[in-house]
């Protein structure tokens, strides 16, 4: 049993690094995929800052539409000034006049205001547009990175999957399948030391009777708590 106990030890130290290169992989994969949500978000930005100016250009045509009819009713009213028969009439005139020139004054405050926003989105989205480019340049470094790491990994992936395969044959068939069933269901780790008493996979104490059986490591067990396989570990072999 002895023997076993260190195949095992081989066979999880192995499993540890192919766990180890899957998760600077996958830790890669993320790093992409965060970049590239953080660029589509700022596109959907512009996209907006876009909308945004092209809707306040729209209605600064509707003003400048609008301040031409004034003026135009402002110079007719201003004609029929100089035809006026009652004094009703003349001062509805005047106040016709009045409201336009009003009107006009305010269509011509809210274009200004038009346009000073317009100025500051223009500056936004150019803002926006550049930091995306930069961002862009980056992802595609980074990608070209990620792919160069990953062909090396998954070589040394293939390379520590064969040593495993022969590591694996060489334990008892029923050994191997308890260990690769727990494998999956703890976290890639299925074999634990026990060192003074404590399962070195979960940190909780065992019996101190299955410790003493534990410590002649001619037998694995079962940890009663996280039910990993545990064998004896002296402190001194702790790393
Ligand atoms: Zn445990």
């Amino acid at each position: 049993m002895n023997k076993d106990i260190n195949k095992l030890i081989d066979l999880q130290t192995i499993d540890l690094q192919i766990k180890k290169f899957d998760e600077e992989m996958s830790a890669g994969n993320i790093e992409l995929q965060t970049r590239t949500e953080t660029i589509e978000k700022r596109k959907q930005e512009i996209v907006v800052f876009q909308e945004k100016i092209d809707a306040g250009e729209q209605r600064r045509r509707e003003i400048e539409a609008d301040v031409e009819d004034s003026e135009i009713r402002i110079k007719d009213r201003q004609t029929k000034l100089m035809n006026v028969q009652t004094n009703r009439e003349y001062q509805s005139l005047i106040k016709e006049i009045e409201d336009s020139k009003t009107l006009v004054k305010n269509l011509e405050e809210e274009a200004v205001h038009i346009m000073e926003q317009a100025e500051s989105l223009g500056q936004k989205l150019t803002e926006e547009k550049n930091v995306c480019e930069t961002e862009e340049g980056l992802l595609s470094e980074k990608t070209q990175e990620v792919e160069k790491l990953e062909t090396g990994l998954q070589k040394k992936k293939k390379k520590i999957e064969n040593q495993r395969k022969k590591k694996a044959k060489a334990l008892p068939e029923n050994l191997l399948q308890k260990y690769e069933k727990i494998l999956l269901r703890r976290n890639g780790l299925a074999l634990a030391g026990v060192t003074n008493g404590v399962c070195q996979g979960c940190f909780m104490s065992i019996p101190p009777q299955q410790f003493n059986e534990l410590m002649k490591r001619e037998s694995l067990a079962n940890c009663p708590t996280c039910s990993r396989l545990i064998y004896y570990l002296p402190e001194a072999e702790t790393e």
